[in-house]
């Protein structure tokens, strides 16, 4: 045999009695299997080791029948205790491995000192002693070596100390009995041994399969908690999103039933974040996102004595859970701090974004008994601060409640309203600034409803919005304008409003272009109006859709401009024709330098553009002069004309006409 291989071959027997050090989960396991063994272990040696010394006593001297066992007695108790106590202390692995191989150690002197004893004792006794020391030896070590199973190493170590003297020994007695006994106790602790090794070897698989299971189960569980963390995580700002945001509400809400306190839920939306994606790109609305994201958590995290929740309710829209009783002055105060922050600047661009939120609130339990219907109230406070109260916060009331009873009321009625019958069109005369004669009509809707009475088309067009029935609405008011237009004048033109979903939705424009294409008007006549709100909906589809309507002929307005939040740049990208500057500037055009300045620079704006100026909501005649100064192209309210019926249409344009003729004829003769 080689050399080398016969070194290794000594190199692995020698580690058969070593304590493995490379394992530290199988030697923390031996530890834990053996401290439990232990008691038997010294338990069969004591009282073996008594049985003998017992048969001794006036037999063999004192010191080796009675001195000798107590004290290896005594050492076995010792270390009996030193086990015991070790079961309920925590160590590491290196104390586990130092503890191991100082048991190995210390079983070659204990084992030494027990055999020796029984040699020592041996040639005392009668032939029935004799035996009896045999006995003890073979039986003692036998129960020692399944006592230390999970220890392989000190097992060998005992096996060895006790067996291949004890073979040698009965074996050169030369008695037949005690050499027959030796030749079995060979037999036996060879069994014994092979049953060893294999129990050993299971014992160390199953610590292996045991660890390598539990590295499985931590992989499943981390990847368990990953995917509960990202289910949760809104991906784009790393807040909490949507579905995390139900389950606190919904959670909080509980709670605060139980307890009998309040729990507010609010939602947030960004005004003026449209543009901003519009105008400088998704990569800049992302980053516009977390950080307005980043300054709400932080006003949330900072906020106090109540408890607050935030997440990312998706698009620009977030949401809050105020927990802890809170008060109405709380949740403004919080709206206001919230407000703050996200006015400051934002990064992205030297220009200032100008953005801002509106927050909605409702209370538990003044504005609603579930969880659901509470956040429905904070919708509607949202819905109604977007529209009325921008920028500020409000807190769901018994007037909000009423206006939702009216809204659902009016939604109710709109499902079962027959269009041709209760809808009714009338029509408001736009005028040249200068000839001050009729340059067209804009169509505006009436709901006359058997049961509401008159309703407003600012209540039902939203309405209608709201229900999903604008579109139907819009083809059938459509229709109805365009035949009518077709009996006026040609020089007369029509101006037809248009809702954000008639020029946003994935069907297209097309079937209002078949409308027009088969109602005979000349497109030419025709001015859609668009408000600016609608364009910033979608902006690409709204610019698709102008640009199908401009293609056939059909003029543009910008309507309510000025009241919206959409920036130059769009007034700029679409191929407008008109821009009706919203009545609001109008109204204090005399009085409030800031409206007269900014009527002057948007027809500027519109001279540059060479794009036509309407001015809506003209009530008296020092507006016209104002604007007509100011260089207005079309004037359009209640100074000319309420919107009036159709048969009041033909009446209209002949008062005017004579009125012109009156004041050319005097005009002539003054010149004459
Ligand atoms: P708008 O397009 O800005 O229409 C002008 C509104 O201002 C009309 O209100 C008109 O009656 C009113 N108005 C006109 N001149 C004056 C004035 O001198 N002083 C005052 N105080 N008001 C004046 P109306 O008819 O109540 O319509 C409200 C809004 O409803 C419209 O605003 C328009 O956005 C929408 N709308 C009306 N009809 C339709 C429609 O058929 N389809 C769509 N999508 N929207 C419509
Ligand atoms: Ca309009
Ligand atoms: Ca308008």
């Amino acid at each position: 045999m080689p050399v080398v291989d016969l070194r290794s071959r000594f190199v692995a027997a020698v580690r058969l009695f070593r304590v493995p050090a490379d394992d530290p989960d199988l030697t923390r396991a031996q530890f834990d299997a053996f401290s439990k063994q232990i008691p038997l272990l010294y338990f069969i040696l004591i009282s073996n080791t008594i049985a003998v010394a017992y048969t001794h006593v006036n037999v063999a001297p004192d010191w080796l029948a009675i001195w000798v066992p107590s004290v290896l007695s005594m050492v076995g108790m010792l270390r009996t205790l030193w086990w015991l106590r070790q079961r309920h202390c925590v160590r590491s692995d290196a104390d586990i491995l130092s503890n191991l191989r100082a048991t190995n150690w210390l079983s070659l002197p204990i084992t030494v000192g027990f055999t020796a004893w029984s040699f020592a004792l041996y040639p005392y006794g009668d032939p029935f002693a004799k035996s009896q020391v045999a006995f003890y030896m073979a039986v003692t070590v036998i129960g020692c070596i399944f006592s230390l199973m999970h220890l392989r190493s000190t097992a060998l170590i005992v096996t060895l100390v006790v067996d291949v003297p004890y073979v040698l020994f009965f074996y050169a007695t030369g008695e037949p009995t005690l050499k027959a006994m030796a030749v079995n106790n060979l037999l036996v602790t060879g069994a014994v041994v092979t049953v060893l090794f294999i129990y050993y070897r299971d014992f160390a698989d199953l610590i292996s399969s045991r660890k390598s299971l539990l590295a499985q189960q931590t992989a499943t569980q981390a990847l368990s908690d990953e995917n509960f963390r990202l289910a949760n995580l809104d991906a784009l700002t790393e807040l909490p999103n949507r579905r995390r945001f139900f389950a606190e509400l919904s959670s909080a809400f509980t709670d605060a039933e139980r307890r009998g306190v309040c729990v507010a839920v609010g939602i947030i939306d960004l005004d003026g974040f449209k543009p901003i994606n519009d105008n400088y790109g998704h990569t800049v609305g992302d980053r516009v996102l977390i950080e307005a994201g980043r300054r709400i958590r932080e006003v949330c995290e900072g906020f106090g004595p109540q408890r607050v929740e935030f997440a990312r309710l998706g698009g620009d829209e977030f949401g809050l859970v105020v927990c802890g009783d809170p008060e109405d002055a709380d949740l403004l105060r919080l709206g206001e701090r919230i407000g703050d922050q996200v006015k400051l600047p934002y990064q992205f661009d030297t220009a200032h974004s100008g953005l801002s939120c509106s927050i909605g609130f409702a209370v538990f339990p003044r504005s609603a008994t579930s969880a659901e219907a509470l956040y429905e109230c904070a919708d509607y406070s949202l819905y109604h601060a977007k529209r009325f109260l921008r920028g500020q916060t409000v807190i769901f009331s018994s007037e909000l409640e009423a206006e939702i009873r009216s809204r659902g009321v009016i939604e109710n009625l709109l499902r079962s309203c027959d269009f041709d019958a209760e809808m009714d069109l009338v029509f408001q005369p736009i005028v040249d600034a200068m000839s001050e004669r009729t340059a067209g009509f804009e169509v505006l809707s009436r709901w006359h409803s058997p049961l509401l009475g008159l309703v407003s088309p600012a209540d039902f067009i939203p309405a209608a919005e709201r229900i999903g029935l604008i579109r139907p609405l819009t083809q059938a008011l459509l229709i109805r304008a365009l035949a009518t237009a077709k009996t006026w004048p040609d020089d007369i033109r029509l101006s037809f409003n248009l809702s954000a979903h008639d020029i946003c939705s994935p069907d297209g424009i097309l079937p209002l272009i078949t409308i027009i294409e088969n109602s005979g008007l000349s497109p030419r006549r025709i001015d859609f109006e668009i408000t600016e709100t609608a364009v910033t909906f979608d902006f690409v589809r709204a610019q698709q859709s102008i640009t199908a309507l401009k293609a056939m002929g059909c003029g543009i307005s910008l309507d309510d401009f000025g009241t919206g939040y959409s920036s130059l740049s769009h007034v700029h990208r679409l191929p407008l024709d008109k821009l009706k500057i919203d009545r609001s500037f109008v109204a204090d055009i005399n009085d409030n330098p800031v409206s007269h300045k900014i009527i002057k620079s948007l027809t500027g704006l519109c001279d540059d553009m060479e794009i036509a100026c309407v001015v809506e909501g003209v009530e008296t005649r020092a507006q016209l002069d104002t604007l007509r100064r100011l260089g207005c192209d079309f004037i359009q309210g209640y100074y000319f004309a309420k919107p009036m019926r159709l048969d009041a249409i033909g009446d209209h344009l002949a008062r005017e006409r004579q009125r012109l003729d009156g004041t050319a004829a005097r005009g002539a003769k003054i010149v004459a």
